[in-house]
Protein backbone atom coordinates (compact mmCIF):
# COMPACT_ATOMS: atom_id res chain seq x y z
CA UNK A 1 0.00 0.00 0.00
CA UNK A 2 1.25 3.56 -0.83
CA UNK A 3 2.32 6.33 1.42
CA UNK A 4 -1.22 7.78 -0.27
CA UNK A 5 -3.18 4.89 0.89
CA UNK A 6 -2.10 4.41 4.26
CA UNK A 7 -3.23 8.34 4.53
CA UNK A 8 -6.63 7.55 3.34
CA UNK A 9 -9.84 7.34 5.30
CA UNK A 10 -12.64 5.99 3.39
CA UNK A 11 -15.80 8.54 2.62
CA UNK A 12 -17.40 7.83 5.81
CA UNK A 13 -21.20 8.70 5.77
CA UNK A 14 -22.66 5.76 8.40
CA UNK A 15 -26.26 6.38 7.66
CA UNK A 16 -28.22 8.50 5.19
CA UNK A 17 -30.46 10.25 7.79
CA UNK A 18 -30.14 13.72 7.70
CA UNK A 19 -28.73 16.48 5.97
CA UNK A 20 -25.64 17.74 8.06
CA UNK A 21 -24.30 13.81 7.39
CA UNK A 22 -24.17 15.51 3.64
CA UNK A 23 -20.79 16.97 4.91
CA UNK A 24 -18.92 14.36 7.08
CA UNK A 25 -16.34 13.16 4.57
CA UNK A 26 -13.38 13.00 6.81
CA UNK A 27 -12.25 11.19 9.41
CA UNK A 28 -9.07 12.10 11.58
CA UNK A 29 -8.52 15.44 13.23
CA UNK A 30 -7.27 17.25 9.71
CA UNK A 31 -10.13 16.81 7.99
CA UNK A 32 -12.10 17.40 11.10
CA UNK A 33 -10.90 20.88 10.76
CA UNK A 34 -12.31 20.94 7.13
CA UNK A 35 -15.81 19.64 8.56
CA UNK A 36 -15.50 22.18 10.98
CA UNK A 37 -15.18 25.31 8.56
CA UNK A 38 -17.28 24.39 6.20
CA UNK A 39 -20.35 23.39 8.75
CA UNK A 40 -19.21 26.84 10.26
CA UNK A 41 -18.93 28.69 7.43
CA UNK A 42 -21.79 27.46 4.35
CA UNK A 43 -22.96 29.45 2.14
CA UNK A 44 -24.64 29.04 -1.72
CA UNK A 45 -23.73 30.57 -4.94
CA UNK A 46 -27.31 30.02 -5.63
CA UNK A 47 -27.53 32.88 -3.75
CA UNK A 48 -30.84 34.71 -2.89
CA UNK A 49 -32.97 32.15 -4.36
CA UNK A 50 -35.63 31.17 -1.98
CA UNK A 51 -34.74 27.17 -1.49
CA UNK A 52 -37.36 24.73 -3.37
CA UNK A 53 -35.71 21.65 -1.39
CA UNK A 54 -36.99 21.13 2.65
CA UNK A 55 -35.60 19.05 4.87
CA UNK A 56 -37.43 17.89 8.14
CA UNK A 57 -35.88 16.74 10.79
CA UNK A 58 -37.76 14.13 13.50
CA UNK A 59 -34.76 13.11 16.21
CA UNK A 60 -36.33 10.60 18.19
CA UNK A 61 -34.75 6.74 18.18
CA UNK A 62 -36.03 3.79 20.10
CA UNK A 63 -32.63 3.08 20.57
CA UNK A 64 -29.47 4.27 20.49
CA UNK A 65 -27.43 2.63 18.05
CA UNK A 66 -23.73 1.78 18.90
CA UNK A 67 -22.11 3.59 16.36
CA UNK A 68 -24.29 6.98 16.47
CA UNK A 69 -23.63 10.60 17.85
CA UNK A 70 -26.42 12.38 16.60
CA UNK A 71 -28.56 14.45 18.92
CA UNK A 72 -31.67 12.07 18.92
CA UNK A 73 -34.06 11.97 22.04
CA UNK A 74 -34.30 7.91 22.71
CA UNK A 75 -38.26 7.06 23.33
CA UNK A 76 -37.80 3.17 24.18
CA UNK A 77 -38.55 -0.48 23.35
CA UNK A 78 -42.19 0.10 23.28
CA UNK A 79 -44.59 -1.94 20.98
CA UNK A 80 -43.16 -0.20 17.40
CA UNK A 81 -47.03 -0.28 16.09
CA UNK A 82 -48.95 0.91 18.77
CA UNK A 83 -50.68 3.97 18.43
CA UNK A 84 -48.95 6.94 19.95
CA UNK A 85 -50.98 8.66 22.32
CA UNK A 86 -50.15 11.76 24.86
CA UNK A 87 -50.50 9.31 27.84
CA UNK A 88 -47.33 7.23 26.79
CA UNK A 89 -45.02 9.83 27.75
CA UNK A 90 -42.10 9.07 25.49
CA UNK A 91 -44.32 8.54 22.36
CA UNK A 92 -46.10 11.93 23.64
CA UNK A 93 -42.92 13.75 23.47
CA UNK A 94 -43.15 12.55 19.35
CA UNK A 95 -46.98 14.52 19.07
CA UNK A 96 -45.54 17.23 21.14
CA UNK A 97 -42.80 18.04 18.66
CA UNK A 98 -45.37 18.36 15.70
CA UNK A 99 -47.16 21.67 16.72
CA UNK A 100 -43.46 23.47 17.02
CA UNK A 101 -42.44 21.73 14.00
CA UNK A 102 -45.27 22.86 11.96
CA UNK A 103 -45.33 26.12 13.58
CA UNK A 104 -41.23 26.57 12.27
CA UNK A 105 -42.67 25.88 8.76
CA UNK A 106 -45.86 28.67 9.05
CA UNK A 107 -43.68 31.60 9.91
CA UNK A 108 -40.97 30.59 7.60
CA UNK A 109 -40.06 32.85 4.80
CA UNK A 110 -40.53 31.65 1.19
CA UNK A 111 -42.42 32.18 -2.13
CA UNK A 112 -41.14 28.99 -4.40
CA UNK A 113 -43.06 25.58 -4.87
CA UNK A 114 -40.96 22.90 -3.42
CA UNK A 115 -39.45 20.44 -5.90
CA UNK A 116 -38.56 17.50 -3.26
CA UNK A 117 -39.11 17.16 0.61
CA UNK A 118 -37.13 14.97 2.69
CA UNK A 119 -38.58 13.56 6.35
CA UNK A 120 -35.16 12.26 8.10
CA UNK A 121 -34.24 11.49 11.25
CA UNK A 122 -33.77 10.01 13.88
CA UNK A 123 -36.80 7.52 13.18
CA UNK A 124 -39.69 9.39 10.89
CA UNK A 125 -41.35 6.38 10.74
CA UNK A 126 -41.93 6.46 14.51
CA UNK A 127 -44.90 8.79 13.03
CA UNK A 128 -48.28 7.84 12.44
CA UNK A 129 -49.60 8.20 9.21
CA UNK A 130 -51.87 10.80 9.86
CA UNK A 131 -48.94 13.33 11.57
CA UNK A 132 -46.99 12.91 8.29
CA UNK A 133 -49.67 14.00 6.71
CA UNK A 134 -49.84 16.74 8.94
CA UNK A 135 -46.09 17.75 8.02
CA UNK A 136 -46.76 18.06 4.08
CA UNK A 137 -50.13 19.70 4.61
CA UNK A 138 -48.54 22.33 6.12
CA UNK A 139 -45.17 22.26 4.22
CA UNK A 140 -47.90 22.52 0.91
CA UNK A 141 -50.12 25.15 2.35
CA UNK A 142 -46.90 27.40 3.24
CA UNK A 143 -44.90 26.69 0.11
CA UNK A 144 -46.93 25.16 -2.57
CA UNK A 145 -45.40 21.65 -4.40
CA UNK A 146 -45.11 21.27 -8.05
CA UNK A 147 -46.62 18.28 -9.58
CA UNK A 148 -44.23 15.47 -9.09
CA UNK A 149 -42.37 16.89 -6.59
CA UNK A 150 -40.07 14.17 -4.60
CA UNK A 151 -41.14 13.64 -1.03
CA UNK A 152 -38.76 11.20 0.55
CA UNK A 153 -39.14 9.57 4.26
CA UNK A 154 -36.72 7.28 5.89
CA UNK A 155 -38.42 4.42 7.11
CA UNK A 156 -36.78 1.95 9.81
CA UNK A 157 -37.69 -1.80 8.80
CA UNK A 158 -39.35 -2.91 12.22
CA UNK A 159 -41.40 0.33 12.84
CA UNK A 160 -44.00 0.17 9.89
CA UNK A 161 -46.65 -2.69 9.00
CA UNK A 162 -48.88 -2.70 5.89
CA UNK A 163 -51.23 -0.45 7.03
CA UNK A 164 -48.83 1.53 8.56
CA UNK A 165 -46.94 2.45 5.29
CA UNK A 166 -50.31 2.54 3.23
CA UNK A 167 -51.18 5.73 5.40
CA UNK A 168 -47.84 7.04 4.65
CA UNK A 169 -48.26 6.57 0.67
CA UNK A 170 -51.69 8.05 0.92
CA UNK A 171 -50.56 10.86 2.38
CA UNK A 172 -48.12 11.80 -0.42
CA UNK A 173 -44.91 10.08 0.21
CA UNK A 174 -44.08 8.75 -2.79
CA UNK A 175 -39.72 7.90 -2.43
CA UNK A 176 -39.05 5.49 0.88
CA UNK A 177 -35.10 5.32 2.16
CA UNK A 178 -35.13 2.08 4.62
CA UNK A 179 -32.76 1.82 6.63
CA UNK A 180 -31.17 -1.69 5.98
CA UNK A 181 -28.10 -1.41 6.97
CA UNK A 182 -26.96 -5.29 6.65
CA UNK A 183 -28.75 -8.40 5.99
CA UNK A 184 -27.24 -10.65 8.60
CA UNK A 185 -28.54 -10.81 12.10
CA UNK A 186 -25.45 -10.39 14.64
CA UNK A 187 -23.67 -7.62 12.43
CA UNK A 188 -27.21 -5.98 12.97
CA UNK A 189 -27.41 -6.85 16.64
CA UNK A 190 -23.28 -5.87 16.77
CA UNK A 191 -24.90 -2.73 15.90
CA UNK A 192 -27.32 -1.91 18.49
CA UNK A 193 -29.89 -2.15 15.60
CA UNK A 194 -33.33 -3.22 16.49
CA UNK A 195 -34.65 -5.02 13.75
CA UNK A 196 -33.73 -7.90 11.95
CA UNK A 197 -33.40 -9.28 8.42
CA UNK A 198 -37.48 -10.94 8.64
CA UNK A 199 -38.20 -7.53 9.23
CA UNK A 200 -36.29 -6.14 6.35
CA UNK A 201 -38.28 -8.71 3.92
CA UNK A 202 -41.32 -8.09 5.08
CA UNK A 203 -41.13 -3.85 5.24
CA UNK A 204 -40.23 -4.48 1.62
CA UNK A 205 -43.22 -6.81 1.15
CA UNK A 206 -45.60 -3.69 2.73
CA UNK A 207 -43.66 -1.41 0.47
CA UNK A 208 -44.38 -2.89 -2.61
CA UNK A 209 -48.33 -3.86 -1.68
CA UNK A 210 -48.32 -0.05 -0.56
CA UNK A 211 -47.49 0.74 -4.47
CA UNK A 212 -44.41 2.43 -3.58
CA UNK A 213 -41.99 1.96 -6.58
CA UNK A 214 -39.00 4.39 -5.39
CA UNK A 215 -37.24 2.78 -2.86
CA UNK A 216 -33.69 3.13 -1.96
CA UNK A 217 -31.88 1.11 0.51
CA UNK A 218 -29.07 2.15 3.27
CA UNK A 219 -26.13 -0.55 3.40
CA UNK A 220 -23.41 -0.02 5.56
CA UNK A 221 -19.33 -1.55 5.03
CA UNK A 222 -16.87 -1.54 7.23
CA UNK A 223 -19.16 -3.02 10.41
CA UNK A 224 -17.34 -5.29 13.42
CA UNK A 225 -17.00 -8.72 12.17
CA UNK A 226 -17.90 -7.78 8.43
CA UNK A 227 -16.15 -9.87 5.78
CA UNK A 228 -15.97 -9.34 2.25
CA UNK A 229 -18.41 -12.85 2.39
CA UNK A 230 -20.96 -11.13 4.43
CA UNK A 231 -20.64 -8.17 2.60
CA UNK A 232 -21.16 -9.75 -0.62
CA UNK A 233 -24.58 -11.39 0.45
CA UNK A 234 -25.56 -7.95 1.78
CA UNK A 235 -24.95 -6.86 -1.54
CA UNK A 236 -26.76 -9.78 -3.47
CA UNK A 237 -29.74 -9.63 -1.16
CA UNK A 238 -30.42 -6.31 -1.70
CA UNK A 239 -30.04 -6.20 -5.49
CA UNK A 240 -32.28 -8.96 -4.87
CA UNK A 241 -35.10 -6.98 -3.39
CA UNK A 242 -34.80 -4.72 -7.06
CA UNK A 243 -34.36 -1.17 -5.54
CA UNK A 244 -34.18 1.63 -7.27
CA UNK A 245 -31.34 3.30 -5.46
CA UNK A 246 -28.61 1.92 -3.33
CA UNK A 247 -26.52 4.35 -0.29
CA UNK A 248 -23.38 2.51 0.72
CA UNK A 249 -22.13 3.82 3.85
CA UNK A 250 -19.04 3.57 5.42
CA UNK A 251 -18.46 3.06 9.08
CA UNK A 252 -16.89 5.91 11.23
CA UNK A 253 -15.90 5.76 14.96
CA UNK A 254 -17.12 8.90 16.07
CA UNK A 255 -15.97 9.49 19.78
CA UNK A 256 -18.43 9.96 21.89
CA UNK A 257 -20.10 6.59 20.75
CA UNK A 258 -20.21 3.38 22.25
CA UNK A 259 -18.33 1.84 19.34
CA UNK A 260 -15.49 4.41 20.21
CA UNK A 261 -15.33 2.97 23.52
CA UNK A 262 -15.23 -0.74 22.43
CA UNK A 263 -13.26 -0.39 18.79
CA UNK A 264 -9.86 1.30 17.28
CA UNK A 265 -10.70 1.91 13.60
CA UNK A 266 -8.55 -0.41 11.72
CA UNK A 267 -7.94 -3.03 14.18
CA UNK A 268 -10.23 -6.11 14.47
CA UNK A 269 -13.38 -6.72 14.84
CA UNK A 270 -13.08 -3.46 12.42
CA UNK A 271 -11.99 -3.97 9.07
CA UNK A 272 -7.93 -2.64 7.93
CA UNK A 273 -7.69 -0.43 5.57
CA UNK A 274 -7.07 -2.14 2.84
CA UNK A 275 -10.36 -4.39 3.45
CA UNK A 276 -12.83 -1.39 3.82
CA UNK A 277 -11.07 0.05 0.33
CA UNK A 278 -11.69 -3.75 -0.92
CA UNK A 279 -15.45 -3.44 0.25
CA UNK A 280 -15.56 -0.09 -1.36
CA UNK A 281 -14.55 -1.72 -4.70
CA UNK A 282 -16.93 -5.26 -4.10
CA UNK A 283 -19.88 -2.76 -4.03
CA UNK A 284 -18.62 -0.52 -7.04
CA UNK A 285 -18.29 -3.32 -9.00
CA UNK A 286 -21.52 -5.70 -7.90
CA UNK A 287 -24.05 -2.39 -8.61
CA UNK A 288 -22.95 -1.00 -11.51
CA UNK A 289 -22.57 -4.85 -12.94
CA UNK A 290 -26.42 -4.77 -11.63
CA UNK A 291 -26.97 -1.84 -13.84
CA UNK A 292 -26.63 0.97 -11.07
CA UNK A 293 -25.33 4.15 -11.99
CA UNK A 294 -22.70 5.25 -9.37
CA UNK A 295 -23.69 8.70 -9.77
CA UNK A 296 -22.49 9.90 -6.23
CA UNK A 297 -19.16 8.69 -3.90
CA UNK A 298 -21.70 6.52 -1.50
CA UNK A 299 -24.92 6.25 -3.60
CA UNK A 300 -26.08 4.38 -6.55
CA UNK A 301 -29.19 4.99 -8.52
CA UNK A 302 -31.17 3.04 -11.92
CA UNK A 303 -31.41 5.50 -14.71
CA UNK A 304 -33.71 7.94 -13.68
CA UNK A 305 -33.56 7.58 -9.81
CA UNK A 306 -30.70 9.64 -8.28
CA UNK A 307 -31.91 11.19 -5.59
CA UNK A 308 -33.05 14.64 -6.57
CA UNK A 309 -33.17 16.13 -2.86
CA UNK A 310 -29.71 15.08 -1.92
CA UNK A 311 -28.61 16.44 -5.38
CA UNK A 312 -29.19 20.02 -3.72
CA UNK A 313 -27.03 19.62 -1.26
CA UNK A 314 -24.05 18.30 -4.12
CA UNK A 315 -24.83 21.24 -6.09
CA UNK A 316 -24.64 23.44 -3.23
CA UNK A 317 -27.77 24.91 -3.83
CA UNK A 318 -30.71 26.51 -1.39
CA UNK A 319 -32.65 24.86 1.05
CA UNK A 320 -34.85 24.48 3.85
CA UNK A 321 -34.24 22.62 7.41
CA UNK A 322 -36.74 22.49 9.74
CA UNK A 323 -36.85 20.71 13.38
CA UNK A 324 -34.76 20.62 15.94
CA UNK A 325 -30.82 20.54 15.36
CA UNK A 326 -31.89 21.35 11.39
CA UNK A 327 -30.35 23.80 9.37
CA UNK A 328 -31.59 25.69 6.59
CA UNK A 329 -29.22 27.21 3.78
CA UNK A 330 -30.70 30.54 2.40
CA UNK A 331 -29.83 34.07 1.48
CA UNK A 332 -26.41 33.10 1.50
CA UNK A 333 -26.45 32.47 5.07
CA UNK A 334 -26.36 29.33 7.44
CA UNK A 335 -29.74 29.64 9.74
CA UNK A 336 -29.28 26.97 12.48
CA UNK A 337 -31.69 25.49 14.82
CA UNK A 338 -31.26 24.65 19.21
CA UNK A 339 -30.13 21.09 18.91
CA UNK A 340 -32.65 20.35 22.51
CA UNK A 341 -35.75 19.83 22.56
CA UNK A 342 -36.85 22.57 24.91
CA UNK A 343 -34.09 25.16 23.67
CA UNK A 344 -35.86 24.77 19.96
CA UNK A 345 -39.60 24.81 21.99
CA UNK A 346 -38.27 28.37 22.82
CA UNK A 347 -36.60 29.38 19.83
CA UNK A 348 -40.02 28.67 17.78
CA UNK A 349 -42.21 30.85 20.10
CA UNK A 350 -39.61 33.70 19.65
CA UNK A 351 -39.76 32.94 15.77
CA UNK A 352 -43.47 33.16 16.14
CA UNK A 353 -43.54 36.28 17.78
CA UNK A 354 -40.64 37.90 16.53
CA UNK A 355 -40.35 36.96 13.30
CA UNK A 356 -37.56 35.30 11.06
CA UNK A 357 -33.87 36.06 12.39
CA UNK A 358 -30.14 35.46 10.93
CA UNK A 359 -28.84 33.50 13.35
CA UNK A 360 -25.18 32.90 11.86
CA UNK A 361 -24.15 35.58 9.22
CA UNK A 362 -20.94 34.58 7.54
CA UNK A 363 -18.83 34.97 4.65
CA UNK A 364 -20.36 34.41 1.64
CA UNK A 365 -17.30 34.22 -0.52
CA UNK A 366 -14.56 32.13 0.21
CA UNK A 367 -15.57 29.01 1.60
CA UNK A 368 -18.07 28.82 -1.29
CA UNK A 369 -15.68 27.84 -3.47
CA UNK A 370 -13.97 25.41 -1.43
CA UNK A 371 -17.42 24.51 -0.64
CA UNK A 372 -18.59 23.80 -4.30
CA UNK A 373 -15.86 22.02 -5.52
CA UNK A 374 -15.38 19.52 -2.16
CA UNK A 375 -19.81 18.70 -3.15
CA UNK A 376 -19.31 18.84 -6.89
CA UNK A 377 -16.02 16.45 -6.85
CA UNK A 378 -18.55 14.23 -4.91
CA UNK A 379 -20.66 13.40 -8.07
CA UNK A 380 -19.86 11.35 -11.15
CA UNK A 381 -20.74 14.79 -13.27
CA UNK A 382 -17.85 16.37 -11.27
CA UNK A 383 -17.25 20.04 -11.90
CA UNK A 384 -17.63 21.77 -14.60
CA UNK A 385 -15.28 24.54 -15.86
CA UNK A 386 -17.94 26.73 -17.75
CA UNK A 387 -19.94 26.99 -14.68
CA UNK A 388 -17.14 27.23 -11.96
CA UNK A 389 -15.51 29.95 -14.20
CA UNK A 390 -19.03 32.14 -14.61
CA UNK A 391 -19.45 32.66 -10.56
CA UNK A 392 -15.83 32.07 -9.35
CA UNK A 393 -14.15 33.82 -12.14
CA UNK A 394 -11.70 32.38 -14.70
CA UNK A 395 -8.32 33.10 -12.77
CA UNK A 396 -9.77 30.61 -9.79
CA UNK A 397 -11.11 28.03 -12.16
CA UNK A 398 -7.99 27.39 -13.95
CA UNK A 399 -6.10 27.72 -10.80
CA UNK A 400 -7.83 24.79 -9.91
CA UNK A 401 -7.84 22.71 -13.09
CA UNK A 402 -4.25 22.48 -12.65
CA UNK A 403 -3.83 21.76 -9.22
CA UNK A 404 -6.23 18.64 -9.91
CA UNK A 405 -4.32 17.87 -13.24
CA UNK A 406 -1.78 16.84 -10.91
CA UNK A 407 -3.88 13.44 -10.10
CA UNK A 408 -4.42 12.68 -13.19
CA UNK A 409 -1.43 10.02 -13.13
CA UNK A 410 -2.51 8.41 -10.46
CA UNK A 411 -5.67 7.77 -11.93
CA UNK A 412 -7.75 9.52 -9.51
CA UNK A 413 -8.93 12.57 -12.08
CA UNK A 414 -10.17 12.36 -15.31
CA UNK A 415 -11.46 15.01 -17.95
CA UNK A 416 -14.78 14.53 -19.33
CA UNK A 417 -16.93 16.17 -22.18
CA UNK A 418 -19.55 18.56 -21.65
CA UNK A 419 -22.88 17.62 -20.81
CA UNK A 420 -25.57 18.20 -23.50
CA UNK A 421 -27.66 20.36 -21.08
CA UNK A 422 -24.75 22.72 -20.21
CA UNK A 423 -24.21 26.16 -22.05
CA UNK A 424 -21.21 26.83 -24.09
CA UNK A 425 -19.29 29.97 -22.95
CA UNK A 426 -16.86 31.20 -25.68
CA UNK A 427 -14.83 33.51 -23.69
CA UNK A 428 -13.47 29.92 -22.17
CA UNK A 429 -12.63 28.21 -25.41
CA UNK A 430 -8.94 29.33 -25.48
CA UNK A 431 -8.80 27.04 -22.53
CA UNK A 432 -7.13 23.59 -22.68
CA UNK A 433 -9.72 22.39 -20.08
CA UNK A 434 -12.68 23.67 -20.97
CA UNK A 435 -14.92 20.61 -19.84
CA UNK A 436 -15.52 18.54 -16.63
CA UNK A 437 -13.08 17.42 -13.95
CA UNK A 438 -14.12 14.62 -12.01
CA UNK A 439 -13.09 11.59 -9.86
CA UNK A 440 -12.77 8.55 -11.20
CA UNK A 441 -14.91 5.24 -10.07
CA UNK A 442 -14.05 3.72 -7.93
CA UNK A 443 -10.10 5.08 -7.24
CA UNK A 444 -10.38 8.66 -7.54
CA UNK A 445 -13.86 8.48 -5.26
CA UNK A 446 -11.90 6.15 -3.22
CA UNK A 447 -9.08 8.81 -2.85
CA UNK A 448 -11.66 11.52 -2.51
CA UNK A 449 -10.55 12.52 0.78
CA UNK A 450 -7.05 12.74 -0.11
CA UNK A 451 -7.72 15.25 -3.21
CA UNK A 452 -10.32 17.48 -0.94
CA UNK A 453 -8.01 17.76 2.09
CA UNK A 454 -4.60 19.06 -0.72
CA UNK A 455 -7.61 21.28 -2.27
CA UNK A 456 -8.49 22.68 0.95
CA UNK A 457 -5.07 23.20 2.20
CA UNK A 458 -4.20 24.65 -1.74
CA UNK A 459 -7.09 26.98 -1.57
CA UNK A 460 -7.96 28.24 1.77
CA UNK A 461 -4.91 30.06 2.37
CA UNK A 462 -5.30 31.85 -0.50
CA UNK A 463 -6.72 35.50 -0.75
CA UNK A 464 -9.49 35.68 -3.04
CA UNK A 465 -10.20 39.29 -3.26
CA UNK A 466 -11.38 39.16 -7.19
CA UNK A 467 -13.93 35.71 -6.68
CA UNK A 468 -15.77 37.55 -3.76
CA UNK A 469 -16.83 40.42 -6.16
CA UNK A 470 -17.74 37.75 -8.67
CA UNK A 471 -19.68 35.91 -6.22
CA UNK A 472 -21.73 38.96 -4.86
CA UNK A 473 -22.36 39.95 -8.75
CA UNK A 474 -23.15 36.59 -9.81
CA UNK A 475 -26.06 35.39 -7.15
S1 LIG B 1 -31.69 4.93 14.00
FE1 LIG B 1 -29.71 4.62 15.05
S2 LIG B 1 -28.20 5.59 13.66
FE2 LIG B 1 -30.22 6.36 13.05
S3 LIG B 1 -30.41 8.31 14.16
FE3 LIG B 1 -31.40 6.68 15.40
S4 LIG B 1 -29.82 6.01 16.83
FE4 LIG B 1 -28.78 7.14 15.19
Amino acid sequence: MSDAQQDCHLQVHYISQGQNRLLDYHTGARMQKIGDRLEADRCSPAGGAAPTAAYVHIPFCRRRCYYCDFPVSIVGDRPPLARQTSSNSSFGAIAQYLDPLCQEIVHTPGDRPLHSVFLGGGTPSLLEPDQVQQILTTLEQRFGMVDGAEISMEIDPDTVDADKVKGYHAAGINRVSLGVQAFQLDLLQACGRTHTPADIDRAMDSLRQAGFTNISLDLISGLPHQTPETWEESLQRAIALAPTHLSIYDLIVEPQTAFSRWYQPGELPLPSDQVAADLYRLAQQRLTAAGFEHYEISNYARPGYACQHNGVYWRNQPYYGFGMGAASYMQQQRYTRPRTRAAYFEWVNKLQHQGWQLDVPVDPAQDTFLETVMLGLRLADGLEFNAMADIFGLAWVQHLWQFLNTYTDRGWIEWAPVLESEHHNPQHDEHPRSSRVRLTDPEGFLFSNVVLSDVFQAFSDEPREPCRETVKSAV
